[in-house]
């Protein structure tokens, strides 16, 4: 299989052996490809199934806008943010 990979390559290499590299080539691609794939339709999957198993709560530990935007982050140097969703002002504390 490595020689009919390196004749791939190998100019020199007579045409037929040079297809069938090829097509040794293509197929170990191919196989990566769909090794990706099915990894990540698992991925999704299992995701799907922890949403249905899941229960979730409303996080409180973060300061809210008046308008609902929860500001899940604020600048370590911020004394001031503004929502970016209505520009309410709020100072930091
Ligand atoms: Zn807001």
């Amino acid at each position: 299989m490595a020689g009919g990979l390196a004749s791939t390559l190998d100019d020199d290499a007579p045409l037929e052996e040079r297809k069938e590299g090829v097509k040794k080539l293509t197929s170990l691609v191919g196989g990566a490809l769909n090794g990706l794939m099915e990894q990540r339709e698992r991925k999704a999957q299992r995701e799907q199934e922890r949403a249905k198993n899941a229960n979730i709560e409303e996080a409180d530990d973060k300061p809210q806008c008046e308008c609902g935007l929860t500001f899940s982050r604020i600048p370590r140097n911020a004394n001031r943010i503004s929502c970016p969703e209505c520009g309410r002002e709020y100072e930091v504390n």
